[in-house]
Parts: C-alpha cells; sequence; structure tokens
C-alpha cells in the first residue's frame, strides 16, 4: 500500500515535503477518540482529524442515520424545484441554533466552497441594493478561508497564492489581532484599538465604504496557530462594519459546533454577523458537507432581486441528504449531553496545558474550549520562535505519534489541539502528560 500510494495518490499538496518520502502512515480504525494504525497502535486523536471529528468516531447513531439514508434516497438534486427531508430539517435545527437572524442555510460541500458562496452572496446582495461597485472584500493576515481560488486569496498563505495571481485585486488583508508577537504590544484594548484603526484606514485606502463589500473573520484564528483574539474584538469590528455598511462574514468553520463551547463562537462574542460559514462539525467528518448562513436581511434582498438578475449557484451535491441525515444524526448527539461533555473538557484541557507554561520550550498556551496550542520557543524571554530547521515540526509530529497521541506540528513550532468532544477526563489528562513527554524528549 505505501508503494501503490507513493505511485498513484496525490495527497494535499502541503504534505508533499515529508510525507512522500516517509511513506504513508494507515490509519485503519477509530473509536470514540481514538484511532489506530495498520501496525495496530491506538492514539489519542488531539486534533480531531482534522479539527472536524467533534462527535468522535464511531457513533452508532450516526452510522444508523446515514445507513437508512442510503438505502432510502442517496441522492436528490435542489435544482428544477426538487428536494428532500433531511436537508430541509437540518436547514431548520441550525436557524433555531444559528446566532440572531440568520434563518436561511445553503449548503455546500465543506468550508472552501461555503466561503466561495459567501463571495458570490455578497456580490449578489450589493447588486440587488443597486451598489454593484461594493465589490472589495477584507480579511486578516494569519487567516485561512480555504484552498479553492477565491478562498485561498482570501486566506494569508504566501504558498497558497505563489503563482496564481492571489490574493486577486478586490482580495485584502489587514493585521492580525496576534497578541504573543503583536508590534502593538499585548494589551487587549489596545490591539483591538489597533485593528479597528486598520480596518478604517484599509477601507479608506480602497476608495471608502462605497466600495467594501465585506469583511472576514474567525471567531479564533485556526490555521494561523490558534490565536484568540481580545475580548471584544470580534464586536468592536462587527460595529465598524454596521456603521459603515460593510457586510460582516463570520468564518466557523473550525469554531462551530461546540469546538469553544457553545453551538457557535459567535453566540459568546455576543455578535450576529450577515454571513456565517460552518463545516467540519457539521457533519463531524463522517461525510463531506458546509454551509453559509444567510440573515433575514441578506436572504430577502437578493430573493427579491433574483427574478431580475443574473444569479447562478449550486453544486451537483449541495444539499445532499447522506449527508444531512448524517447532519441531524450529529445535531441529535450535541444537543444531548455531547456539548455539555465538550464544556467541561475543554475547561480541562486549557487547565491542563496550562500547566505546561512554565517547561523551558513553552512560550505561550493559549486556547479556549477544546481548542487550543502552545507555541514553542527557544527563548522564553525573547520569545525566540523554534527555528524550523533545527527542530522541525514533523519530528515533534513524529514523537508525539510514538507516545500514543496526535496533534497538529504547524510549521512555525506550534502545537495545535483540537480533541472529539467526547473525550473522557482520563484521555484529556493523557494529552496532556503525553505533550509534556514529547516536550521533554524533544529538549534531550
Ligand atoms: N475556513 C476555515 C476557518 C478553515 O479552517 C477551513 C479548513 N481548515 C476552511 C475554511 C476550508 O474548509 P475545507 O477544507 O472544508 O474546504
Amino acid at each position: 500500500l505505501i508503494e501503490l500510494d507513493r505511485a498513484h495518490l496525490v495527497h494535499p499538496v502541503a504534505s508533499w515535503r515529508g510525507h512522500e518520502k516517509a511513506g504513508v502512515r494507515m490509519l485503519t480504525a477509530a473509536k470514540g477518540a481514538t484511532v489506530t494504525d495498520a501496525t495496530g497502535h491506538t492514539l489519542i486523536d488531539g486534533f480531531a482529524g482534522l479539527w472536524c471529528v467533534n462527535a468522535g468516531y464511531g457513533q452508532d447513531s450516526v452510522i444508523e442515520a446515514a445507513t437508512t439514508q442510503l438505502r432510502e434516497l442517496p441522492y436528490a438534486t435542489g435544482y428544477f424545484g426538487l428536494g428532500s427531508e433531511p436537508p430541509i430539517r437540518l436547514a431548520a435545527r441550525l436557524a433555531d441554533h444559528a446566532p440572531g437572524d440568520l434563518n436561511h442555510v445553503y449548503f455546500t460541500l465543506g468550508g472552501s466552497d461555503a466561503v466561495d458562496s459567501t463571495v458570490r452572496f455578497a456580490r449578489y446582495y450589493w447588486n440587488a441594493r443597486g451598489l454593484p461597485q461594493k465589490d472589495q472584500f477584507i480579511s486578516l493576515e494569519q487567516g485561512y478561508h480555504g484552498s479553492s481560488t477565491v478562498g485561498a486569496g482570501l486566506t494569508a498563505l504566501p504558498v497558497f497564492h505563489a503563482g496564481f495571481g492571489l490574493p486577486m485585486d478586490w482580495q485584502h488583508k489587514i493585521p492580525s489581532h496576534y497578541s504573543y508577537r503583536n508590534p502593538m504590544g499585548s494589551d487587549p484594548a489596545a490591539i483591538t484599538a489597533a485593528s479597528v484603526a486598520q480596518l478604517r484606514a484599509k477601507v479608506e485606502e480602497l476608495g471608502g465604504a462605497e466600495r467594501v463589500a465585506a469583511f472576514y473573520a474567525e471567531p479564533i484564528q485556526g490555521s494561523g496557530g490558534v490565536l484568540v483574539p481580545p475580548p471584544g474584538w470580534m464586536a468592536a469590528m462587527r460595529a465598524v462594519c454596521t456603521e459603515l455598511d460593510i457586510l460582516f462574514v463570520a468564518d466557523e468553520v473550525i469554531t462551530g459546533f461546540g469546538r469553544t463551547g457553545p453551538m457557535f463562537a459567535c453566540a459568546e462574542e455576543g455578535i450576529v454577523p450577515d454571513m456565517l460559514t460552518c463545516a467540519k462539525g457539521l457533519t463531524s467528518g463522517y461525510v463531506p458537507m458546509g454551509a453559509v448562513f444567510l440573515s433575514d436581511r441578506m436572504y430577502q434582498t437578493i430573493a427579491d432581486h433574483a427574478g431580475a438578475a443574473a444569479i447562478g449557484h449550486g453544486f451537483t451535491y449541495s444539499a445532499h441528504p447522506v449527508s444531512a441525515a448524517v447532519g441531524l444524526a450529529v445535531l441529535d448527539l450535541y444537543e444531548g449531553g455531547l456539548l455539555e461533555n465538550g464544556r467541561a473538557m475543554g475547561a480541562r484541557l486549557q487547565a491542563g496545558l496550562a500547566g505546561l507554561a512554565d517547561h523551558p520550550l513553552v512560550g505561550e498556551v493559549r486556547g479556549r474550549g477544546m481548542l487550543a496550542a502552545v507555541e514553542l520557543v527557544t527563548d522564553k524571554a525573547a520569545k525566540t520562535p523554534l527555528p524550523a530547521a533545527a527542530l522541525p515540526s514533523q519530528r515533534i509530529f513524529d514523537r508525539a505519534w510514538a507516545n500514543g497521541l496526535v496533534i497538529r506540528a504547524f510549521g512555525n513550532g506550534v502545537l495545535g489541539y483540537a480533541p472529539p468532544l467526547c473525550c473522557t477526563e482520563a484521555e484529556i489528562d493523557a494529552i496532556v502528560e503525553r505533550t509534556l513527554l514529547t516536550l521533554d524528549q524533544t529538549l534531550e
């Protein structure tokens, strides 16, 4: 299989750098919060796959729901006025959970095309309002919004841009709120004030609010290294967007579905965005699905105008009945105690990892709920990042793996954590203990 993998299977391009030479590590089974590899080694999946298996592996009710739906009706398009029951029921239940008036749900295949869809919806909305010149989009440095061409342009990853003319000329960035190495210092109020000023300045630079369609933010920047904004940051940015009549898009692809505690992180920020994107925990990784939530105002404005305008956007697998059936079963689990367990285990994870703060390699421990990061440094006072060449993240990942723990080892020496919400206390404690063991071995 390793030979066949090398010969034929194209992995995500970002992983070509090391995995291909080492040979693929195959997973063969998974249950709850653990995965087992082809050698029989069982590990705690401290990253829930790719921050997605929130409900845990092998949940019988999810498997049952998918199987039943596959038998009854495996496919129905949403075109031609057709539809099926699971996506209708899922949309209605999601609207109940969504903040404020985000009552309209557009299903996609994952997070990237959910983000792409928000760009289209934003343009349709402003066109419908007679403001087609509002066509500029702003996102954050260190943000991640997908790997599709439009999403990659909003994403702040140079490797996603080089050679593709990205970001496109209508895609702009302002600095992140990242506080550990922020030139503004670490004072939360100063960082928020700086972000507000940077957003206003960027809008001015682009010709004023009459040119700007939307601003994008993740409630916690995930792929940027689990960067938690200061309290009130999201609300302050939302307020600027409301004042200037710029759409605020919250990208909850990682933070949605209990990852930080509540169903959606916007709820704990006390904000209602104009659009919200989600994926990952929506189907908990069992099958692919993403979604865009639209506010009443946005949906109604676009719908009222739809007859008069050229509007076309949809996928073969939009509102897929099997994915929606899985979404409903996963939602039952969240409502039936999983979110509550996630909150308790999240507090335990944060406390446990905070206990590693004195370790000589640890610069900062941060996160919220079941989303956390440990940023490694070689000099705590100078906050010197780990030199990628001397201590490659792949080696830390490999050591953790040998110690029975899957974590994300970002290239810049940040360790990422996003365990399934079904973790037990013993599993959370083991995540912390195995991290300490891995750090000690890294020091040697
Ligand atoms: N937005 C955010 C915040 C994400 O973290 C991701 C994926 N990590 C995406 C969008 C893209 O989602 P997908 O990989 O499902 O296309």
